[in-house]
């Protein structure tokens, strides 16, 4: 099986400090992988590599295949959905508006299926202001996969959401059943929905693949700085419990 997206020996440099060092991975089509790694780490300077808003980068990125640095802005837009960390200030605007706006405006189907996806279809013709955290949210996943991605890049999308929010986006996101690459802040959710794991330390990749092979006492003390302890519910899925190390 072919990589979809491949990261080879990527390093970003910001003056003299180096927020990439020689990243190396590879993430599976259809699968989620989450980022995760304390703050500071390179999360979200990675995920940017694969938007376009990225400052210089030595090493080679591939989607699909293809060198990101010789894909168009039109095709990459296309290619790759982007939810990121920080939106900026929203615009007032309905919640439809918001999906179709763009260089090239959508057409009304296009946009009521994307709405469809997140559950949102009852409230296109409402203001974006007027939305809850978690409808906001949910508005701007809508716009990140309006071209119908075939990679979704999001930058801790649960953040400042509660929790059962934060477990609805998560879920939306796992059954669009595309590439989903997500840095996420919450150890157990990545837990509970990746398929693989990158984690990030100072910039260097210090640990990829499976949850039970990335989330782990030993990384989670090396890493995160915290006793982590795994536990098996009576249903059978694996949690993670953080406590402060003695
Ligand atoms: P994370 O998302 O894991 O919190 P970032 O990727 O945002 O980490 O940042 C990684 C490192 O690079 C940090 O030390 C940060 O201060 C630095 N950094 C990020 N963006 C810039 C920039 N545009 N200019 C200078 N330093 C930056
Ligand atoms: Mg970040």
């Amino acid at each position: 099986m072919t990589a979809h997206v491949r990261f080879e020996n990527v390093s970003v440099r910001f003056g003299s400090h180096d927020a990439l060092r020689n990243v190396s991975a590879e993430i599976h089509r259809g699968h989620l992988a989450a980022i995760i790694g304390p703050n500071g780490s390179g999360k979200s300077t990675l995920l940017n590599l694969l938007t376009g808003h990225h400052a210089a980068y030595s090493g080679e990125i591939t989607v699909d295949g293809v060198d990101i640095a010789r894909l168009r802005g039109a095709d990459r837009a296309q290619k790759i959905g982007v939810l990121r960390q920080d939106s900026g200030p929203l615009p007032d605007v309905t919640v439809a508006e918001l999906v179709s706006l763009g260089p090239r405006t959508l057409d009304r189907s296009a946009v009521e299926q994307a709405l469809d996806r997140v559950g949102l279809s009852a409230l296109a013709d409402h203001p974006l202001p007027s939305l809850s955290g978690g409808q906001t949210q949910r508005a701007l996943l809508a716009r990140a996969i309006r071209h119908r991605p075939s990679l979704l890049v999001l930058d801790e999308p649960t953040n400042h959401l509660d929790v059962e929010h934060r477990i609805a986006i998560l879920d939306m996101v796992e059954d669009m059943g595309i590439t989903v690459v997500c840095a996420l802040h919450d150890i157990d959710l990545a837990n509970q929905y990746a398929d693989d794991v990158l984690v990030l330390a100072a910039g260097r990749l210090h640990t990829q693949g499976s949850v039970t092979h990335t989330i782990t006492r030993e990384v989670l003390r090396e890493v995160f700085h915290v006793n982590g302890e795994s536990v098996i519910t009576a249903a059978g899925a694996r949690h993670i419990i953080l406590s402060r190390l003695d």
